[in-house]
């Protein structure tokens, strides 16, 4: 009756699937990636942050770490807009 979706472990890789149509774009740099996965990668080799390590300290996961991302970016363009605008 119940989906339980949310499995203990494991929900990075099986994550990305569902993650397709998805943009995530680096948090250090404009870097745009397809999955989260990859910017896991991409932060770990570029920007020496293991991510998915962070993640599972702060129990965040990678649908939220997105939004986290997209949040954040949104702030940014938008100060970044109001000071070229001026
Ligand atoms: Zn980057």
């Amino acid at each position: 009756m119940f989906e339980d979706s949310e499995e203990e472990g494991e929900g990075w890789e099986e994550c990305e699937e569902d993650q397709e149509d998805t943009q995530v774009t680096c948090l250090f740099c404009s870097h745009n990636f397809s999955s989260a996965e990859d910017t896991f990668t991409h932060c770990r080799i570029e920007h020496n942050l293991d991510l998915i390590q962070w993640s599972r300290q702060h129990q965040v996961d990678c649908i939220q770490y997105i939004k986290i991302i997209n949040f954040i970016r949104l702030k940014v363009g938008l100060l970044l807009y109001e000071v070229m605008e001026k």
